[in-house]
């Protein structure tokens, strides 16, 4: 498949077994190679249209927060992500964070998912600083891929949360929603988190049937995309109509309704009153697939 999802493509070696020896670790921390990838809760730094790769030797004394390492690059290199909160990092000094939607935009394929991994990496880290057990703090261990609990001797593993997102279709339209906040005439796929004890499956027919009283059948995998917003798996699905009228049921969308092939393909152009969702998004790359035959 020539298209990928934005997002996906860092392509790192993860360095699971390297991570858990803090010898090796602390020779990558002082090794002059070694480079961070810097991002606060607004977004990424930028250089010249690529991360702001700052050598980790230049944030000694600097850094408010302890590096997490991504992995080695095909250099061979160390990379790791830091969160710049409330630090001032002279190399980046007059920069500003760009928000990872807009950073996207501008980046490449493995530059967009490096930069998707870390911003999410560090999302989990800001928001389970404290045991969800006990509530005693929690240290970081594994270089970022785990915190401990000191208290109750709790793991705790940076978690990922599963969003089904589904294409309906009958033969030549397709089911689409909107919500409120969206700008005037963009309508998506629709979408929602998957609940406990719940097949990715189940999720999708549920969540079609709770939105708008579609029955949907037969859901089929597509692909996924990592949404660091601020930790979600977005999981493409395809889905076939079975019966129902759309109506707006649940209060998460404002219209819900049937597009034809020729709608979405001049929406798809910019033309007509319907706006797709940007092609960074699944929801588009999904509308891109079924216009182009692909189900
Ligand atoms: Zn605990």
């Amino acid at each position: 498949m020539a298209e990928v999802n934005t997002f996906t493509g860092a392509g790192l070696d993860r360095a699971g077994a390297l991570r858990r020896d803090a010898g090796r670790m602390a020779e990558l921390r002082a090794a002059p190679e070694s480079r961070a990838l810097v991002t606060t809760d607004a977004g990424v730094y930028l250089r010249d249209a690529a991360p702001a790769l700052v050598p980790l030797d230049a944030l000694d004394g600097v850094m408010s927060a302890e590096p997490l390492l991504l992995g080695i690059d095909d250099e061979g290199r160390a990379l790791f992500a830091l969160d710049a909160e409330g630090a001032a990092i002279p190399a980046l000094a007059r920069a500003e964070p760009t928000p990872l939607r807009e950073a996207a935009a501008l980046l490449d394929q493995r530059d967009g998912g490096l930069v998707a991994y870390a911003g999410a990496l560090l999302n989990w880290h800001r928001r389970h600083r404290h045991c969800s057990v006990c509530g005693a703090p929690t240290r970081i261990e594994e270089a970022g891929l785990l915190r401990v609990c000191p208290a109750c001797g709790a793991h705790h593993h940076p978690r990922t949360d599963p969003v089904v997102i589904m294409l309906v279709t009958d033969s030549d339209r397709v089911l689409l929603g909107r919500q409120p906040s969206w700008p005037a005439g963009r309508y998506s796929a629709l979408a929602g988190f998957v609940e406990p004890g719940e097949s990715l499956e189940e999720a999708v027919i549920r969540e079609v049937r709770e939105e708008c009283g579609v029955e949907a059948a037969d859901p089929r995998y597509v692909s996924s995309q990592p949404w660091p917003f601020p930790s979600s798996l977005m999981l493409g699905f395809s889905a076939r109509y079975a019966a129902g009228e759309p109506v707006v049921r649940d209060g998460e969308l404002d219209a819900v309704g049937w597009f034809d092939r020729a709608e979405v393909a001049a929406a798809a152009e910019e033309r007509g009153p319907l706006r797709l969702p940007p092609r960074l998004a699944i929801a588009r790359r999904l509308l891109d697939g079924w216009l182009a035959g692909g189900g």
